[in-house]
């Protein structure tokens, strides 16, 4: 079974903490559209799987009118795909465009709330408001969707315990299937870092980053979510089909400018430019770059993905290392990692914290 990932790289405005890869041109939208569109005609073949998961994520893919989603997914025609996530700018979800995607076949949500506090919203550059997060949710449930995701950060600048918790109570009650919360990291190049270097903004520091990180894993476990992966927590049976393909190494093909695609052990890549996207698809030069993973490659990502889930890693692999199964037997006595009842390797609430460093110490 495999997946396919649709990038939709435009933001009606930038955020101030984002370096991900998106533009403001909206005036390319159609363009665009075009060009993948007939990149998934050219690429049909490539899932050499019946579809299970479908993932159009951004960028915003919002900034796309429900027919634009209609037509991609006419053109994948995978009626069989069990799960098609769309993500949507909580401004964005109105009952017009809810019934339009409904329509199209989206039958999962990932809405980008971040925080249901208007100041901070203000301070990390969202265009959206709390009022129009709770909103969002709402009108989503009325249209019938009952598989929904909400997107929560947590470590912000000024950020406080009390305004986190409450974040977290207002999720709860919101009574969505899915909570994916990331920690604020500061990219290179983003005005949030610029303003903190700056001096105008201060950095959380890491002992309240970790309480924060804390309190959400203790509150949703409470309220019945499944941790099933470092930042994402599910109620049982609600887990993401699609990024489980990420962590488990299942095939996927990308598709749009800057889209990575993985089948078999090649991983290859659009270019991440609008302007060439669509001229190389317009006049059938598209070459994708690649490379094959060796060996190597392969340990390192099932230390890294596998460290990040719920599943942790089989120890086998790390007997095969000379110097890394003794490094896990360290991280196990100083209760970083610990041996389920499977005798798979996980990472402990403490170990969450560090897990980078861990991983790092685990790789070749
Ligand atoms: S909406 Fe998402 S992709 Fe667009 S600028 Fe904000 S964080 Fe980045």
């Amino acid at each position: 079974m495999s997946g396919i990932y649709i990038h939709i790289p435009f933001c009606k405005k930038r955020c101030a903490y984002c370096d991900f890869f998106s533009t403001t041109l909206l005036n390319q939208r159609e363009e665009y559209v075009k060009a993948l569109l007939k990149e998934i005609v050219n690429r049909k073949d490539e899932a050499n799987e019946p579809i299970r998961t479908i993932y159009i994520g951004g960028g915003t893919p919002s900034t796309l009118e429900p027919y634009d989603i209609s037509r991609i997914m006419a053109t994948i025609d995978a009626p069989e795909t069990e799960e098609i996530t769309m993500e949507m700018n909580p401004g964005d979800v109105t009952p017009a465009y809810l019934k339009g995607i409904k329509e199209a076949g989206i039958n999962r949500l990932s809405i980008g709330i971040q925080s249901f506090q208007d100041p901070l919203l203000t301070l990390i550059g969202r265009r959206h408001n709390a009022e129009q997060a709770l909103t969002a949710v709402r009108n989503a449930k009325k249209a019938g969707f009952d598989n929904i995701s909400i997107d929560l950060m947590y470590a912000l600048p000024t950020q406080t315990m009390s305004q986190w918790e409450a974040d977290i109570e207002t999720a709860v009650n919101l009574e969505v299937q899915h909570i994916s919360s990331y920690g604020l990291i500061y990219e290179e190049g983003t005005a949030l870092t610029q303003r903190v270097r700056n001096g105008e903004l201060e950095m959380i520091d890491e002992d309240s980053e970790n309480a924060m990180y804390d309190r959400l894993c203790e509150r949703l476990k409470k309220a019945g979510f499944v941790h099933y992966e470092v930042s994402n927590f599910a109620l049982p049976g609600y887990e993401s089909k699609h990024n489980s393909c990420y962590w488990n190494g299942t095939s996927y093909v990308g598709v749009g400018a800057g889209a990575h695609s993985y089948i078999g052990v090649v991983r290859s890549w659009n270019p991440n430019d609008l302007n060439t996207y669509i001229r190389n698809i317009n006049n059938g030069t598209l070459v994708r770059e690649s490379e094959t993973l060796t060996d190597k490659d392969r340990y390192n990502e099932q230390i890294m993905l596998g460290l990040r889930t719920i599943h942790g890693i089989d120890e086998a692999i790390t007997r095969q290392i000379r110097g890394k199964y003794e490094t896990i037997l360290d991280f196990t006595q100083a209760n970083l990692l610990t041996r389920t009842a499977q005798g798979r390797i996980v990472a402990t609430q403490k170990g969450l914290h560090i897990l980078n460093r861990i991983i790092e110490e685990l790789m070749i």
